[in-house]
């Protein structure tokens, strides 16, 4: 089920089986003058029936929202066999309940979505990157606050640390990646002459905390090879032969630093490399606990250093999850994240929808 059926200008909508891969509707609307702008990073590999069961996100996020900020309308089959159409093709609705959002983010526990109606936006003319390198993540991250402070919302703030760095290097042997312990990208979007200007304002912030060096990309193209760098941050960390216990923690904003010192001291604590990157304009990091399961001991180390950081995440207002779903690998924190009523309230739509547990059985509900 991997065909666009549908892609139209005049709705500004795309209707689509649940098997495309998220990269080939984002070609195929660029081509037209139309933009779908949740961007996983892992978009060339991924399906949008995964990031609608997901509810996916990636950096452009920061300014567009998620994968269910574009879902008009859903074809779903239920557990009993019946198809289902939910919502519709208009850009609002207010008909009954949001039911065709019950849907995202669901992880395939309450029905197989077997078609999509997507909304699309006009394709931005114009967008710039700029990659900053600091000698450390304190840098980045207060230059991240005086970006929002400054009333700026780029369509996307990402951050990487030191371990991620290094690791990219290795894979990429990119110039773009040498001297720095920590990396902030900065996006913006919209018409070239207001891009240039405020993107001007933008490195004046940013030169205020004293970064190593500035990698500018202005132009589609320009802007989507300094991408490919970011998107080669996950699959560079699995090139050091260490399992990655991706966690996808996000914190209230203003806890960013804070979680970067945190995990610092997760690392010396349990004796574990700890790399993080992401959307840090969201305060959603990747917090991967890198293992080595040869060794003994790693891992109860691993279970351990997990636990600590799911508790201070909670513990901060935060969620164990921001992107990826509680599925099986978090299974085991779903009582600490969700208290008893909230749990109750997910096995009776469970319930109701999938009364013999057919669909994904086994995860978190
Ligand atoms: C390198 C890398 C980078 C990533 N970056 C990001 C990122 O930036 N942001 C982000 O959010 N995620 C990211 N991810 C996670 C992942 O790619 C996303 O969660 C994606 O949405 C999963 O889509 P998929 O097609 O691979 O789904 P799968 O992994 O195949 O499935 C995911 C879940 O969706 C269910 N499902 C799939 N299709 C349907 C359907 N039609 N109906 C109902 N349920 C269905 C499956 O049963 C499963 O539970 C990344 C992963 C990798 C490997």
């Amino acid at each position: 089920m991997n065909r666009i059926k549908e892609i139209n200008p005049r709705d500004f909508v795309a209707v689509v089986e649940p098997g495309v891969i998220t990269a080939k509707l984002q070609g195929a609307a660029e081509k037209r003058g139309l933009y779908y702008p949740p961007d996983p990073a892992s978009r060339a590999d991924c399906s949008l029936g995964g990031n609608i069961a997901t509810n996916a996100g990636g950096p452009r996020c920061l300014k567009y929202g998620v994968t269910r900020d574009y879902v008009l309308g859903l074809q779903v089959a239920l557990a009993d066999g019946r198809l289902v159409r939910l919502g519709s093709r208009c850009h609002k609705n207010k008909t009954g309940f949001d039911l065709h959002r019950m849907f995202v983010g669901s992880e395939g526990l309450l029905g197989i979505v077997t078609e999509a109606t997507l909304k699309l936006l006009p394709l931005p003319p114009y967008r710039a990157l700029i990659g900053v390198g600091f000698d450390s993540t304190r840098g980045a991250a207060r230059s991240l606050a005086a970006i929002f402070k400054a009333g700026f919302l780029p369509c996307a703030l990402e951050i990487a640390d030191e371990f991620t760095l290094a690791a990219a290097y290795k894979r990429t042997k990119s110039e773009q990646l040498a001297g720095c312990r920590a990396m902030l990208f900065v996006e913006l979007d919209g018409q070239e002459q207001s891009v240039r200007a405020e993107l001007t304002e933008v490195e004046r912030l940013v030169t205020a905390q004293r970064p190593v060096f500035i990698n500018r990309a202005f132009g589609g193209a320009a802007v989507e090879s300094l991408w490919g760098l970011r998107r080669e941050f996950s699959y560079s960390l699995r090139d050091t032969g260490l399992t990655k216990l991706n966690e996808d923690v996000t914190v209230p904003r203003g806890r960013l630093e804070e979680l970067f010192r945190f995990a610092a001291r997760l690392q010396k604590q349990h004796g574990l490399p700890v790399a993080c990157f992401g959307h840090a304009g969201d305060g959603n990091i990747h917090v991967n606990v890198m293992v080595d399961y040869a060794q003994p001991g790693n891992r109860a180390r691993a279970d351990a250093a997990l636990d600590d950081l799911f508790k201070q995440i909670l513990a901060w207002g935060g969620v164990i999850t921001g992107e990826h779903g509680i599925g099986l690998a978090k299974k085991p924190w779903w009582p600490l994240a969700a208290n008893e009523d909230v749990r109750q309230l997910h096995r009776a739509v469970k319930r109701a929808l999938d009364p013999h547990g057919i669909l994904n059985p086994g995860k978190f509900v």
